[in-house]
């Protein structure tokens, strides 16, 4: 039997109706939700991504503020811009969309966004909050797969999860994230030799690698529940994910589209830990 399909953009549609309402009401207490979302420089996608950032914030309400600089603002402006967003109060989450120019080092940029605001969830202090099981802002993307997972109605205690990918904002807090809810968790890389081998143990696999077709068919283990994070084109230019969605798709039981998976869950992760830091 084919496998059911998880609709990112239903679940997406479901959860922003939710965060609209409850913006709506903080609004009415004086307290409307606001995102800041810092470009600098002119990579094209980067301009795509926060376009739909910022539309988003304002189909949910939010107050945002979008600063786009040229790709010559030093380090030092870039942090003292982070600073006054961090004192402002009309100012809950602070986003820096990555890549930064070269000659900005982007941990010192991350660091510098105060934890209260740091939406992204990409900070130091927010990484360790996850792998101690403190409240924090979790990083988007996984956050937003396990939203997914969690809609299937899967249970994943005790089942065995596998992350290809180990990045330190997709592959690695998702891991973290399934141990919280208890899976055993084994996670794949590119020093792994067998990656079939882990697979075929998999109730759950998350794919994050930034490679199609990393995962077939004759991988997977019948019933399973399959997340493609990756985000690539095939030889005809058109949007792919890490998953042969073909093959897969016969044998899984759940299984995310590229596009209308992952990808629409991330931005209303974002907008999710905005209403949260604006909810204090
Ligand atoms: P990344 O930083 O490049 O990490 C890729 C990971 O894949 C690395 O850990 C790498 O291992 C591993 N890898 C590479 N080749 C492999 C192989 N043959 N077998 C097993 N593992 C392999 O990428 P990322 O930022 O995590 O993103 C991953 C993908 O998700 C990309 O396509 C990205 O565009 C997409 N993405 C989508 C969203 C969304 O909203 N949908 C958000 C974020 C990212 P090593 O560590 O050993 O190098």
């Amino acid at each position: 039997m084919p496998a059911r399909l998880i609709n990112g953009n239903e679940l997406s549609k479901q959860i922003r109706s939710d965060i609209a309402q409850r913006a709506a009401e903080l609004t009415r207490q004086g307290r409307r939700p606001g995102l800041a979302v810092i470009l600098v420089g002119d990579d094209p996608a980067s301009h795509v991504y926060v376009r739909n950032k910022v539309k988003a914030c304002h189909d949910a309400g939010f107050h945002s503020v979008l600063e786009k600089y040229e790709a010559t603002m030093t380090e030092a402006e870039l942090l003292a811009r982070i600073d006054l967003l961090n004192h402002d109060p009309a100012i809950h989450g602070i986003l820096v969309q990555m890549p930064l120019p070269r000659h900005i080092d982007p941990h010192k940029v991350i660091e510098a966004i105060s934890t209260r605001k740091d939406v992204d969830g990409y900070s130091v202090l927010s990484a360790g909050e996850l792998m101690a099981g403190l409240k924090g802002f979790r990083p988007c993307t996984p956050y937003g797969c396990m939203k997914l997972i969690e809609s299937t109605g899967y249970d994943l205690r005790g089942k065995h999860a596998v992350v290809i990918g180990r990045s330190n904002t997709v592959g690695k807090p998702m891991a973290l994230l399934l141990l919280q809810a208890n899976a055993t968790v084994t996670i794949c890389h590119s020093g792994t030799p067998d990656l079939a081998y882990h697979t075929h143990q998999a109730d759950v696999v998350v794919a994050a690698v930034g490679r199609r077709n990393t995962l077939t068919g004759d991988m997977v283990k019948p019933g399973a529940v399959v997340i493609d994070v990756g985000i690539n084109r095939d030889e005809a230019g058109k949007l792919c994910g890490d998953v042969d969605f073909a093959s897969v798709s016969e044998v899984a039981g759940w299984i995310t589209p590229v596009p209308g998976g992952v990808g629409p869950m991330t931005i209303t992760m974002l907008l999710a830990n905005t209403l949260e830091s604006a909810e204090g």
